[in-house]
């Protein structure tokens, strides 16, 4: 296979072949700036998927066996290719998911970074020795890949999500199955393409799509498929590990999330509004970890939602592809209808619209950037992930009262504060319940840094070292 790319013909990568399904069925791409059907998303048959456990099963000893050495030249090779290819990766990218250009070709950017990251990071799956209190007995404590990989990734980061499971399993000596959503199916395998021109042997990873729950349900009940990894909702992400669960299959879960944002009266108001107005609407706030329950102190609260609701209102919103824009459209019409219903259950529970509120009029799925002032908890937008471009304001005077506030939810993804004070900074780190927090910045994602959350919104890290240590397993051996 040559390095050709996909742009409109979405394909099966499996056993090292590109192809469509067995059935030849597909599904409409659709590009949400246009509501336009721009391919056909071929649907993996069981025929289809049993292939593809059939080429994990065929390719697992021998890429295990491979040196961590040589799987590091082959992931850093693949990372060179993403670099050369970031403009049309990004292009792919804004065409079905519809964020802009520009973010488009930063995650293309980004996810050569992460291989880059576990190419590395596969030559430090170190053990250790443990003294033994016999003469002559060695106790080795060896790290080994934990075997063939089933991995489901969503449609808001169709490049990086993909390239932290991708990058991580296969650093780690395991061969993968994966499922990137069928809306936005090209980034991924742009993925696939880059690291079967840069060597990787057959079989190694496959990209299928299809129906997710059928494709999820076989893979998981297979002998074959040894760890789940999921990104997406919670409600799926509990169905999914209660799948793995029953064949007794370790899952990493990235789910939801509905960050607080505590803004204390002594932040820096200009600086918290501009970190996290750009992270609120970012990919039209459709990310696990972006900045929704903004807790304001009684103090600032008024002079923050001004300069917020002026920050928002000054964003232009349009085709991803289009050089001025810096807001997209929503990745698919299910979120437009999500918008339109929680904001209007807010204004019925008494929330004020301070800025924008409604969607855009004409083809694709716009929405304004929405900021909700005073927003009470019995409204929906204040228990469950709007996942789209709305904040959300309540006021707090005391330090307690906010940190109560902040851990109401089931969820515990991201969290972010502001405070000029190195003592709340520190109490308030200590006192969230979240996976990751951001204190006076807002960018929680990097290949050297740990992402993941607590509580429902799930177990495990991607990144780090830690990304590494979700698909390997211990094993003691004495040696007398
Ligand atoms: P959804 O819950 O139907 O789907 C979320 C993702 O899970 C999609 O990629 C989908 O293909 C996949 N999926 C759904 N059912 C599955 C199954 N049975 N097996 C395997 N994969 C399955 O919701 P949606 O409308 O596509 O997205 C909206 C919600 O999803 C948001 O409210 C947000 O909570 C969540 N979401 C979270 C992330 C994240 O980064 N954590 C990303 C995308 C979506």
């Amino acid at each position: 296979m040559g390095s050709e790319s996909y742009e409109g013909r979405p394909q099966l990568f499996i056993g090292g072949n590109w192809r469509g399904s067995s059935t030849g069925e597909t599904l409409d791409l659709i590009n949400p700036a246009t509501g336009a059907a721009i391919a056909g998303v071929p649907i993996a048959s069981r025929d289809d998927l049993d292939e593809a456990l059939a080429a994990v099963a065929t390719a697992n000893a021998p890429w295990r066996e491979t040196s961590a050495y040589d799987r590091a030249k082959i992931l850093h090779r693949a990372a060179t290719l993403m670099r050369e290819r970031a403009a049309h990766i990004g292009r792919v990218t804004t065409m079905e998911q519809g964020k802009p250009l520009a973010e488009s070709t930063a995650e293309a950017y980004a996810c050569a970074d992460i291989f880059d990251w576990f190419a590395e990071e596969a030559r430090r799956a170190y053990g250790r020795i443990v003294p033994s209190k016999q003469p002559g007995v060695r106790h080795l404590v060896l790290k080994e890949p934990i075997g063939p990989v089933a991995a489901f990734s969503p449609w808001n980061f169709p490049t990086t999500i993909p390239s932290r499971k991708i990058a991580a399993a296969l650093a780690a000596g395991c061969p993968v199955i994966i499922k990137p959503a069928e809306e936005t199916p090209g980034s991924c395998l742009e993925l696939a393409r880059a690291l079967d021109d840069a060597g990787l042997p057959k079989g190694v990873l496959n990209v299928v799509f299809g129906v997710p729950a059928i494709i999820s349900e076989y893979l998981i009940a297979s002998p074959v498929i040894r760890k789940i990894s999921f990104t997406g909702s919670t409600v799926v992400g509990k169905h999914l590990a209660r799948l793995a669960a029953a064949e007794m299959k370790p899952t990493t879960m990235e789910l939801g999330g509905h960050a607080p944002v505590i803004v204390f009266d002594d932040a820096d108001l200009d600086k918290a509004v501009q970190l996290s107005a750009a992270s609120k609407y970012r990919n039209a706030g459709q990310i696990c970890v972006a900045p929704t329950r903004f807790y304001l102190h009684d103090a600032i609260h008024d002079a923050f939602v001004e300069k917020f609701a002026a920050a928002a209102g000054a964003l232009k919103v349009g085709d991803g592809l289009a050089a001025d824009t810096r807001m997209g459209p929503l990745a698919n019409p299910r979120r437009v209808t999500a918008m339109a219903e929680m904001i209007g259950d807010a204004e019925a529970h008494g929330a004020r619209v301070a800025s924008g509120g409604s969607a855009i009029a004409g083809e694709g799925n716009f929405w304004q950037p929405t900021l909700l002032a005073d927003v009470p908890n019995s409204a929906r937008i204040m228990n469950e992930e709007p996942f789209g471009p709305i904040a959300v304001t309540q006021r707090f005077r005391t330090f307690d009262e906010v940190v109560a506030a902040a851990n109401r939810l089931p969820y515990g993804l991201a969290a972010y504060a502001y405070t000029q004070s190195a003592e709340r900074a520190t109490r308030i780190g200590d006192a969230i319940e979240a996976g990751m927090i951001g204190i006076n910045f807002s960018q929680l994602t990097g290949p050297e840094t740990p992402f993941g959350g607590v509580k429902e919104s799930g177990h495990g890290s991607e990144g780090g070292i830690e990304g590494l240590e979700g698909y390997l397993v211990t094993k003691y051996v004495a040696q007398g």
